[in-house]
């Protein structure tokens, strides 16, 4: 294993930074006032010329910034409309990003024309899932078009209030598989670290909204990590860990490299998977030092959460393409939603558009039945369809896995059109993407027939 610069002192993790930079502003419930209504130190100015189209950057220019990331023409108009005293540095720089959340209803209200749907739900809060956009990605969103994809995504709408059946809180049952807190532990050979209960912005169709917002927003805290490092160390069964959260890439560098150095010194270990939506959210957080850290601790592998092909923006691409040359192998996770992502059209356009950022089109999931989401959920149908329409009409690599993750904790069940037609004596028939039937020639197996590395 490959030598790190953290200590091995259970001692060493760095206490100041053990909670996520959003740690110290703890969530003011949501369409709560301020009455100062200030983003970065400064009023956010009205938008009242309303006369601002789709910020989806699709064929602006990409401006190269002394703070060495880069912002696209949209997303510097955006920043100079409603963060004008923000600069170029404080808009490259993640933190500033977590900071200035766009968290209440009177700044949302600023930037989008809500509709009735999403002011209902913005302020007819208490219970709800609390709502957390970065400036980022609030600069992709469409202005006064509630249908518009990514802005589903992440703005509330009434829907959201009721339970539909079927609908849980924890439908995947990852509470009742956890032998201590914050460690799910469903599959023979590996396991779900929860290690931060902060996200930067919060998916409405978050699969872990039981955790992720709640309360003061804060990691789950050095005596989980402990107690969970304590049970895979003690668990040789255990050759892959997966970071998920939360998002991990929103802890700072320090806090980071002191886990990852803590999970990779345990010699079953043989790889670490991270789960997160940083670089499509907050892609500012890809900087080099924390790339610096990442590619110490290979083989690393990471799962990014992508939705829809205009998340792909220049900002993305960069921080995918740092995290790729750190030798990261990138797989896009993505969740099938009902008018979002739900069209094979949309489909191909996200996957080829992933495969360009070299990010591998790994899993599509059918949307968990999480309390109130039913609005975003397709008939398994679709998802079928899709990858149909995507097997065989397009590369491979682009085509994912469609999947059920089993309510209950049965794990990810795997869902394909039928390829495989049957059989005819020593014939397998199949059916191509076209939908033509082949012969393959598969004798029935002889029963006394040795299988391969069996002795006789
Ligand atoms: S990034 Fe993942 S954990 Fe965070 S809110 Fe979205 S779905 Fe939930």
């Amino acid at each position: 294993m490959e030598e790190t610069s953290a200590s091995s002192s259970k001692t060493d993790l760095p206490v100041e930074s053990s909670e996520p930079p959003g740690a110290f502003s703890c969530a003011r419930p949501f369409g709560a006032r301020n009455p100062e209504d200030r983003i970065g130190g400064s009023a956010v100015r009205q938008d009242t010329s309303n006369s601002r189209t789709s910020a989806a950057p699709k064929s602006g220019k990409v401006v190269i910034h002394p703070a060495r990331f880069v912002v696209s023409s949209e997303s510097l108009r955006f920043r100079k409309r409603f963060f004008p005293e923000a600069t170029a540095a404080d808009w490259n720089n993640w933190k500033w990003h977590v900071r200035n959340r766009i968290r209440s209803h009177s700044l949302l209200s600023r930037i989008l024309v809500l509709s009735p749907e999403e002011e209902q739900a913005v302020l007819g809060q208490g219970q709800a899932f609390p709502v957390s956009i970065t400036p980022y990605f609030a600069g992709l969103l469409h202005w006064d078009n509630p249908l518009h994809p990514l802005r589903r995504t992440v703005v509330p709408v009434s829907a959201e209030m009721g339970t539909a059946a079927g609908e849980a809180e924890d439908p995947l049952g990852e509470d009742v598989h956890s032998p201590v807190p914050g460690l799910v532990h469903r599959y023979p050979d590996r396991v779900l670290f929860l290690v931060t209960d902060f996200c930067s912005t919060f998916c409405r169709y978050c699969t872990r909204s039981r955790i992720v917002g709640r309360e003061c927003e804060r990691t789950l805290g050095r005596k989980h990590w402990e107690r969970a490092l304590g049970y895979i160390e003690n668990t040789p069964s255990v050759r892959d860990v997966l970071l998920s959260g939360g998002d991990p890439l929103t802890l700072k560098d320090d806090v980071l490299e002191w886990l990852l150095g803590r999970v990779r010194r345990i010699p079953h270990v043989e790889m670490v998977r991270i789960g997160t939506k940083v670089p499509v959210v907050l892609p500012q957080r890809i900087t080099p030092a924390l790339v610096k850290v990442l590619r110490k601790y290979h083989p690393l592998w990471m799962s990014i959460h992508f939705t829809h092909p205009e998340e792909i923006t220049p900002e993305t691409t960069l921080a995918c393409n740092r995290l790729a040359d750190a030798g990261i192998p990138l797989g896009s996770q993505t969740v099938l939603l009902k008018g979002i992502n739900d069209s094979v059209e949309i489909m191909k356009r996200l996957a080829h558009g992933l495969l360009r950022i070299r990010v591998r089109p790994y899993y599509l999931y059918q949307c968990d039945p999480i309390k109130g989401s039913s609005h975003f959920r397709t008939p398994v149908e679709k998802g079928i369809e899709i990858i149909q329409g995507l097997r065989g009409h397009t590369s491979g690599y682009a085509v994912p896995h469609y999947v059920i993750d089993a309510p209950g904790g049965g794990g990810k069940i795997p869902l394909l059109p039928e390829y495989w037609v049957g059989r005819d004596g020593d014939d397998l028939l199949l059916r191509n993407y076209q939908g033509n039937t082949y012969r393959y020639p598969d004798p029935v197996r002889d029963s006394n027939e040795v299988p391969a590395g069996v002795q006789p």
